[in-house]
C-alpha cells in the first residue's frame, strides 16, 4: 500500500494516449507526480479514463529515456554525447551541406500525432520556409489520411463532423473497422451505456469485438464480412436505400449535388446485397436488414476507424459513407454524422497543422497563390507551389539515392510503417537521420543524431481530439532535457541561417489563428477560459463548433461521389492462404513506446497471432505455440492464440513490440488516393515452429 497523502499541487493537462483526449488532473506532492485524476468537466471524457490515462505514465521517468543529445558521423559509430549547442550546430551544417550536394529537395521531415500542434506547426514551417520545399508528412499518412482527403471531397472539411456528447442521441450506432472499448476505451464506454439505453448498434466487421461479444450490449446486426471489402458492402447498403425508396429527397435535393448521377451509378444491380453477399461473404438479407435500420431506425450515427482507412480503397470507403449518411439525412444536428476515431492524441491536430506535403495549415493546396502569399509575407520567404514527398515517396527516393536526408519527430517509423526491410533499406541509404525523440526507438537505430524529445508532463501546448476539440498540455515541470521540442526546431533553423524565434507555444498559436481561418479565434486565454475549443472557431463561431455542416456544408453543398468497388491486390493464395489483419488491445498503445515502459506491460508482454480453431488445427497449431508468419514481404514469430473471434481463413495481431514485427509482413500496398498503406489485408501462411 502506498500511502498518497494530500497533493501539494494539481496541474490540469490532457492524456497522453488516444483520441479521446480526455483531461486529468495531474496532482503532485512536491515535484513528484502521485496520480492522475480524471476532470469531471473534461470535455471529451467528463470525469472517466481509462487504464492508460490514469495509471501508465511512469514511461516519462523511466531509466530509457535520452537525456542529452548524440551524434555519430555513420551508424557502425558509437554515439557521443554532445551539448545542445553542438548537436544543433552539426545537424544545420549537415542538411545545409547535402542540400549544397544534392538539391533543394534532397531534404525532409515527418511529424507525429504524438507531439503538440505547435511543435507540428514549427516542423512544418522550418521545411517549408528553411528546409525550401514541402517534404513534410505526418504519421497520419498511415492511419487517416483517406480521412482527411474523402471527407473533404464530400463534405469539404477533414474532420469528423460531431463532438461525442452527440453519440446520447443517436438511436442507431453504425460501427465500422474500429474496436473502440480497446481503442478509445472512454468513448467506447459511452457508446455501450447509449446502447444499453436503447440505441441499435450495427457493426461492419470481420472480428467479433467486444462490443458484438459483451454481455451487456447487444448488436442488432454484425456485418462479420471478408477483409478488403468494405466499399462492396457500403455500396449494397446504399443500393438498398435508393431501390427501397429510402432516401431522405428533401435533404439531398437542398443540400446536396451530384446525387442524380450518383443514384444512378448506386442503383445497378452489381451493388445490390444479393450480388455482393458473395464478394463479402455476409448474406444478402443481412445486409437489407442493416440497410434498413440505419435509414429507418431515427437518427443514425457513424463511427469508424482504421479498418476503413487502411485499405487500397479507403478513401473510397469514407466517401461511401458520406453518401450513406447524406442520402439519409444524417448529418448536421447531435445524434448523427460521420466520425472518425483517430488513434493517437493528436492525428487531428497533426493533419490541422499543415503536416502534409500538398497542404498548409488548414487543409489548403500549396499550389493556391493567396493561401501562400499569408505565409510568403509573414515568414519573409517563398514557399514553393509543388507538392513534396509522402512518406511513401521518401523512402522510396531514398532507396533510389535522390533523398539523404530525413529529420523524425517523434514517430517510430521503423516498427510502425509497412514493409520493415523496405523502410529499413530507406533509412540505412539516408545520409543524414535525425531522430527527436524519448527514447532509442527501432528507428534512431539508423539515426546519426539523436535529439531528446519531451514527455507530455513536460510539454506546454495543445492537442486536438478525434471530435475537434483543442486541449491544453500544460506542463507539470520544466523540461528535463533542456528545452521544449519547438525550441529545438528554432535552433535548427536558426543555425540554418534563418530568423526563426518564439517566446512561448502560446506565440506560436497566436501565429496559427493569425494565418488559419479555422483557428481564428483560438488563444490559449481562451482556452484558458472556457477549458477546450471545438474548431472551427473564428467570427461566425466564437466559442467554437461542436456539430459541422449543420446549416450547409464546408464546401457549400455536399457532393455524392461515385464508389466503384474494386478487389484489392493482395488475395490468398496456395502459398499464402490466410487473410491477417491487425488492430490494437486495451493496454497498449500504438508502437508501445510508452505503455511497454510501464506496468501496463505486464497485461500484454508480446503480440501474439490470434487464429481460428479450424486454422489452427489443419496446421497442428495449439495455444500458445510458437509459429511461423510469412507472406510475400517477410517473415516473423510469434505466439498463436486460438480464437474464434475472426472467421476461417483470417489470423489477426498486434504491433505493439518490437521484436514481433508484425510489420514484416505487411505489404506496400496502399491507398490509391493517399498512399496509406493496407494494413488490414495481407495474404499469408502460418506454420508450426516445432519446439526444439
Ligand atoms: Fe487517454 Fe484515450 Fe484512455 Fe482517455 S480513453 S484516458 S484519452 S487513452
Amino acid at each position: 500500500v502506498v500511502e498518497l497523502g494530500m497533493p501539494t499541487r494539481t496541474v490540469l493537462t490532457t492524456c497522453a494516449y488516444c483520441g479521446v483526449g480526455c483531461s486529468f488532473k495531474a496532482e503532485l506532492r512536491g515535484d513528484e507526480l502521485v496520480r492522475m485524476v480524471p476532470y469531471k468537466n473534461g470535455g471529451a471524457n467528463e470525469g472517466h479514463s481509462c487504464v492508460k490515462g490514469r495509471f501508465a505514465f511512469g514511461y516519462a521517468s523511466h531509466p530509457d529515456r535520452v537525456m542529452e543529445p548524440m551524434v555519430r558521423d555513420t551508424i557502425a559509430d558509437e554515439w557521443r554525447t554532445v551539448s545542445w549547442e553542438e548537436a544543433i550546430t552539426f545537424t544545420a551544417r549537415r542538411l545545409r551541406e547535402i542540400q549544397a550536394e544534392h538539391g533543394q529537395g534532397s531534404i525532409g521531415a515527418i511529424t507525429s500525432s504524438r507531439t503538440t500542434n505547435e511543435e507540428v506547426y514549427a516542423v512544418q514551417k522550418m521545411v517549408r520556409a528553411v528546409f525550401g520545399n514541402n517534404n513534410v508528412d505526418t504519421c497520419a499518412r498511415v492511419c487517416h489520411s483517406p480521412t482527411g482527403y474523402g471527407l473533404k471531397q464530400t463534405f469539404g472539411e477533414s474532420a469528423g463532423t460531431q463532438d461525442f456528447r452527440s453519440v446520447d442521441e443517436s438511436d442507431v450506432i453504425l460501427v465500422i473497422g474500429s474496436n473502440p472499448t480497446d481503442a478509445h476505451p472512454v468513448f467506447g464506454s459511452r457508446m455501450k451505456q447509449r446502447i444499453r439505453q436503447g440505441a441499435k448498434l450495427i457493426v461492419i466487421d470481420p472480428r467479433r469485438i467486444d462490443l458484438v461479444r459483451s454481455p451487456h450490449v447487444q448488436a442488432a446486426h454484425h456485418l462479420e464480412l471478408r477483409p478488403g471489402t468494405n466499399v462492396a458492402i457500403i455500396n449494397a447498403l446504399a443500393h438498398v436505400i435508393v431501390t427501397e425508396g429510402l432516401v431522405d429527397r428533401d435533404f439531398v435535393t437542398s443540400r446536396c449535388e451530384d446525387f442524380e448521377t450518383w443514384e444512378a451509378f448506386i442503383a445497378q444491380p452489381e451493388h445490390s446485397p444479393e450480388a455482393v453477399a458473395e464478394i463479402c461473404g455476409v448474406p444478402a438479407e443481412e445486409i437489407r436488414a442493416a440497410a434498413r435500420l440505419y435509414a429507418t431506425g431515427g437518427n443514425a450515427a457513424i463511427y469508424y476507424g482504421l479498418g476503413v482507412t487502411e485499405h487500397s480503397q479507403g478513401s473510397t470507403m469514407v466517401m461511401g459513407m458520406a453518401n450513406l449518411a447524406m442520402a439519409t439525412g444524417n448529418i448536421g444536428r447531435a445524434g448523427v454524422g460521420v466520425n472518425p476515431m483517430r488513434g493517437q492524441n493528436n492525428v487531428q491536430g497533426s493533419c490541422d497543422m499543415g503536416s502534409f506535403p500538398h497542404e498548409l495549415p488548414g487543409y489548403r493546396h500549396v499550389s493556391d497563390d493567396d493561401v501562400r502569399s499569408i505565409y510568403e509575407h509573414l515568414w519573409g520567404t517563398p514557399i514553393l507551389n509543388e507538392p513534396g514527398l509522402r512518406i511513401p515517396n521518401m523512402f522510396d527516393a531514398a532507396i533510389d539515392g535522390s533523398f539523404k536526408a530525413l529529420f523524425v519527430q517523434g514517430e517510430d517509423i521503423a516498427q510502425s510503417d509497412p514493409n520493415t526491410q523496405h523502410v529499413f533499406a530507406a533509412l540505412g541509404a539516408l545520409d543524414l537521420l535525425v531522430v527527436q525523440d524519448l527514447f532509442v526507438n527501432e528507428t534512431a537505430k539508423f539515426a546519426h543524431v539523436l535529439l531528446p524529445g519531451t514527455s507530455f508532463l513536460e510539454k506546454d501546448g495543445t492537442f486536438t481530439n478525434a471530435e475537434r476539440r483543442i486541449n491544453r498540455v500544460r506542463p507539470i515541470m520544466a523540461p528535463r532535457t533542456g528545452k521544449q521540442e519547438w525550441e529545438i526546431i528554432c535552433e535548427i533553423a536558426q543555425a540554418m541561417g534563418y530568423p526563426m524565434h518564439y517566446d512561448s507555444a502560446a506565440q506560436i498559436m497566436d501565429e496559427i489563428a493569425l494565418t488559419t481561418p479555422t483557428f481564428m479565434g483560438v488563444s490559449f486565454a481562451k482556452l484558458d477560459e472556457l477549458g477546450s475549443i471545438q474548431w472551427p472557431c473564428n467570427v461566425e463561431h466564437p466559442d467554437g463548433t461542436p456539430i459541422m455542416h449543420s446549416d450547409e456544408f464546408t464546401r457549400g453543398k455536399g457532393r455524392f461521389m461515385e464508389t466503384m468497388y474494386v478487389p484489392t491486390s493482395e488475395r490468398s493464395t496456395r502459398k499464402f492462404p490466410l487473410i491477417l489483419t491487425t488492430g490494437r488491445i486495451l493496454s497498449q498503445y500504438n508502437v508501445g513506446a510508452q505503455t511497454r515502459r510501464t506496468a501496463n506491460v505486464a497485461w500484454h508482454a508480446e503480440d501474439v497471432l490470434e487464429i481460428h480453431p479450424h486454422d489452427a488445427e489443419v496446421r497442428g497449431v495449439t495455444d500458445g505455440d510458437l509459429v511461423a508468419l510469412s507472406s510475400r514481404v517477410g517473415r516473423t514469430e510469434l505466439r498463436a492464440k486460438i480464437s474464434d473471434r475472426m472467421p476461417v481463413g483470417v489470423c489477426y495481431t498486434t504491433f505493439h513490440h518490437p521484436v514481433s514485427g508484425a510489420n514484416v509482413v505487411t505489404t506496400d500496398n496502399s491507398d490509391w488516393a493517399t498512399n496509406c498503406p493496407e494494413y488490414k489485408v495481407t495474404a499469408v501462411q502460418v506454420d508450426l515452429i516445432p519446439a526444439s
